[in-house]
């Protein structure tokens, strides 16, 4: 069957910069399964799984646009490190959680000087162009119990 809304898709992934370094593969955490048409992965490569075949191999890349976003330059701030809790643990690679107007962000410590700190709210893919080599392996219909759930069960998916 040909993957459609609400097809359960099993696939094997590895995603690649610009410059070919490998950010992410299956080969480390095992083929990944999906719910179809739910936005449960990047909108340009289910765009792409769209139609597509249990066997099918493929290669697509995702523009940051359809990936994870622009990179936002106004998502880069300065605070003083004393207004952050644990602010005399701080480093340069961390990540904090805040919460926003937006709700709970993700954000990764920058530069440290003194006691000001620089935080990225961007996610750490933004702005860059996703390169994906993708083996379709299965597909099948979403049982009632994942269609309720809103998430594939069993291997690649939720264990309950
Ligand atoms: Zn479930």
């Amino acid at each position: 069957m040909i993957i459609i809304h609400g097809s359960v898709v099993l696939f094997d992934y590895t995603l690649t910069d610009n410059e070919k370094d490998v950010i992410d593969s299956s080969s480390e955490g095992g083929a990944l399964a999906y719910l179809h048409g739910e936005g449960q992965i990047v909108r340009g490569l289910e765009k792409a799984m769209e139609g597509r075949n249990a066997g099918d191999a493929f290669q697509v890349t995702v523009d940051p646009s359809e990936g994870y976003g622009l990179h936002d330059p106004s998502k880069i701030v300065v605070v003083p490190a004393d207004e952050i809790e644990g602010g005399d643990e701080l480093e340069v690679g961390m990540q904090l959680e805040t919460e926003s107007d937006e709700g709970e962000q993700t954000v990764l410590i920058t530069k440290i000087e003194g006691n000001n700190v620089t935080i990225d709210g961007n996610h750490p893919l933004a702005g860059i162009p996703l390169h994906f080599d993708i083996k379709i392996r299965e597909v099948r219909a979403a049982t009632a119990e994942e269609t309720e759930h809103g998430h594939v069960h069993g291997p690649g998916g939720h264990h309950h």
